[in-house]
């Protein structure tokens, strides 16, 4: 086992992943894919709108586990195990071809592609202002009812008391348009500030955080996603963070740690 060093309290500086390490994404996503139904509701039939939304969780579900697992034992719990995960990664990437082209890598978080694979899979097509208008009724459901774990909000409270800055660092939204081909485009500064307003709400909660960096167009697990955050807490700290007395807190092996 590494040996753990300790960190005084008086020097610590603390970083946190946001989605499913300070509130409840994960949980919060298979309830609001109610908003996704609401806007297929208008244009399709029950059934069909029942089938979206369990292939719009199906494969949530799918992208959360496949990034989570640690060891090659975990992929049994994966339906479909890793060859349907890297499936689905490589799907992702076919729709967002531009994206790649510019970027270098696609937005694997995209609920606009989710929510259009959905579809696909239901056998049912989309128009570009169908997807549109059901990401955003998920993501305003989603930001209605952000629950921050309790014991993450403890730990903030406790930080807080010690006066010590806490940053946020959260991947892209990847809010992405779709085209009348199915193809995907992303402008960072778009998909930013929505990240952006999302977050904010977070303060009204009790979420007290110095500065957020947000991976548009950098994302995880990319260096530069990093380095633009510890610029961020350097420029509001005022000087160069010591790297040993920093601490990131995250969910993901992959992603965070
Ligand atoms: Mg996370």
């Amino acid at each position: 086992m590494k040996k753990i060093s300790k960190i005084p309290w008086a020097e610590s500086i603390w970083f946190f992943d946001i989605d499913d390490t300070l509130i409840d994404t994960a949980g919060t996503t298979l309830s609001v894919s109610e908003g996704i139904m609401r806007v297929f509701q208008a244009k399709h039939t029950v059934e069909e709108t029942l089938r979206v939304r369990d292939n719009f969780n199906d494969i949530f579900n799918l992208m959360m586990i496949g990034y989570r697992v640690k060891n090659k034992e975990d992929w049994q719990q994966v339906p479909g195990e890793k060859e349907a995960f890297e499936k689905l990664l490589q799907d992702i990437g076919k729709s967002q071809n531009r994206v790649k082209e510019r970027y270098g890598t696609s937005k694997k978080w995209s609920r606009e592609v989710f929510i259009k694979f959905a579809a696909d899979k239901t056998g049912i097509q989309v128009t570009p202002e169908l997807v549109h208008e059901a990401a955003d009724a998920y993501w305003v459901t989603l930001t209605e009812q952000t629950m921050v774990y309790p014991q993450a909000f403890d730990l903030i409270q406790v930080i807080k008391r010690h006066n010590r800055p806490i940053y946020l660092l959260t991947s892209s939204d990847g809010r992405l348009n779709m085209d009348d081909e199915g193809q995907f485009d992303y402008d960072p500064r778009y998909s930013e500030a929505l990240k952006r307003q999302r977050i904010e709400l977070l303060r009204e909660r009790g979420v007290n955080f110095n500065a957020l960096s947000i991976g548009d167009p950098e994302d995880k697990p990319h260096l530069d996603f990093f380095e633009k955050a510890i610029k961020i807490a350097e420029r509001d700290l005022g000087k160069p963070i010591v790297f040993k007395n920093a601490i990131m807190v995250g969910d993901s092996f992959g992603g965070d740690l």
